[in-house]
């Protein structure tokens, strides 16, 4: 099976530039989910009948889009530290995979070198990490 050259070639540039672009917004994600975590942990009146504003963790730059959510909603997406808040819209296609629709937002699952990226930056795992370091 030989495919065309040409199709080889155009499939692998668009391969390297997505991988490069995920990276700077999966980097970017990783720090929005850490602000949105200082949010909440300056919150101490969050609760499930209350609705706090976070910020869109999309990969776009720019974007500085509020998401309303309650704390239980918030708590859910953090157990998994490659989900991620986004407004609806603003997951990315290449490095998301949406997994929850709720209309005023969207959970978000990394898939691929985005992953590993969100895994390794996740402030809950490092907190963890330096917690058992000085036991
Ligand atoms: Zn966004």
């Amino acid at each position: 099976m030989s495919a065309p050259n040409k199709q080889k070639r155009s499939d692998r540039s668009a391969q390297a530039s997505a991988v490069e672009q995920a990276s700077a917004g999966d980097l970017r994600q990783a720090l929005f989910r850490e602000v949105n975590d200082q949010i909440q942990s300056l919150n101490a009146e969050w609760t499930a009948d209350a609705e706090e504003v976070v910020l869109c963790e999309c990969t776009n730059p720019d974007c500085q889009e509020p998401i309303e959510i309650t704390a239980p909603e918030y708590e859910t997406v953090r157990r998994f530290p490659t989900r991620f808040l986004v407004k609806p819209g603003h997951a990315s296609p290449v490095g998301d995979r949406v997994i929850i629709d709720l209309g005023s937002y969207l959970v978000v699952e990394k898939v691929g070198p985005g992953a590993e990226t969100a895994i390794r930056l996740d402030p809950r795992r490092a907190k963890a990490r330096d917690e058992a370091a000085t036991r």
